[in-house]
């Protein structure tokens, strides 16, 4: 059984990560959705919230499972049995940390190898952390994002249901 392994804080999950799930998700038997916990990194949704948030939004994509990890990604591919790491490139700006990320992870180990998908030409400018911003204006994120995630969103922020 041949697994992925697709890593990130998807605070929140957006239209970006879902094209490159569902893709991914052809690619392996099984691909699991890692929400990270990183304790020096502040996220607007709480773990708890992000893994609610993946798992609705992915409802009905059969071979995903959604996890959450506090360990080092390469040492919880090791322990889930996951040969390849997934990621999502966008603009070169991706390219530099990815470039890093990879290396570093294979001079830990050489069992686990990272693949990457390029973004769809419509999302290689979306971000959560865009997403976050539009919020904070009480912007409309329906663009960006489903809508389970939308209203989380609108939650969170005390956005007001447009009445125009
Ligand atoms: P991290 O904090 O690990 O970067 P993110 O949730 O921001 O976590 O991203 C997780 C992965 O999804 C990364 O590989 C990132 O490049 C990719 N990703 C995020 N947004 C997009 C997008 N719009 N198109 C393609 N890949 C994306």
């Amino acid at each position: 059984m041949k697994i992925g392994f697709y890593p990130g804080s998807f605070d929140p999950i957006t239209y970006g990560h879902i094209d490159i799930i569902t893709r991914g998700a052809k690619l392996f038997d099984k691909l699991i959705i890692a929400i990270s916990v990183n304790p020096n990194k502040e996220t607007v949704f709480s773990t708890e919230e992000r893994i609610k948030l993946v798992k609705e939004t992915l409802k009905d994509v059969d071979n995903v499972e959604v996890i959450y990890s506090d360990k080092l990604t390469v040492n919880h591919c090791i322990e889930l049995g996951a040969t390849h790491i997934l990621r999502g490139l966008r603009a070169v700006t991706d390219y530099d940390y990815e470039f890093q990320m990879t290396n570093f992870n294979r001079q830990i180990s050489d069992k686990v190898d990272t693949v990457f998908l390029m973004t769809r030409g419509k999302y290689s400018f979306l971000s959560s952390s865009s997403v976050r911003e539009l919020a904070d204006f009480k912007g409309d994120v329906s663009p960006f994002v489903p809508e389970n995630v939308k209203k989380a969103i609108d939650k969170k922020y005390g956005i007001k249901p447009n009445t125009k």
